[in-house]
């Protein structure tokens, strides 16, 4: 629990969790398993996460110069976003807040970034 407010990736990554599963459970099925599609989509956003060069400073990814995710997984983690968003002051207010103020922090430049193409790679 102290990790979360410690930790800017796990707080990133515990956030994107719970938004995919709650997506996964109010859109495609009642279930607590994820589906296919969206245990790909978590893997896949976790990976970008892990792999982010910005890392510690990694800004909230709609705000993101780079955008490493391939086209059809940003439109799948947008989805997910609109949908869940909003619904993560009821089921998950604390990382809900967080993710506000996480979202609203300047973003610190780089300087040894690696392109979008390297990043997308990985
Ligand atoms: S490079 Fe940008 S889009 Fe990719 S994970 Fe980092 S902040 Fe998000
Ligand atoms: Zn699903």
């Amino acid at each position: 629990m102290l990790r979360l407010f410690t930790s800017r990736l796990y707080r990133e990554k515990v956030t994107i969790t719970e938004m995919i599963k709650l997506y996964c459970r109010k859109v495609h099925n009642d279930s607590k398993e994820l589906c296919d599609e969206c245990s790909e989509l978590l893997a896949y956003a976790l990976k970008r996460i892990e792999y982010c060069p910005f890392s510690i400073d990694k800004p909230a990814c709609n705000q993101c110069p780079i955008h490493c995710y391939k086209k059809d997984m940003r439109e799948k983690v947008k989805r997910v976003m609109r949908f869940s968003g909003p619904k993560m002051l009821i089921y998950h207010p604390i990382l809900a807040l967080m993710h506000l103020l996480d979202r609203n922090r300047k973003m610190k430049v780089t300087s040894n970034l690696k392109s979008p193409k390297e990043v997308q790679s990985n």
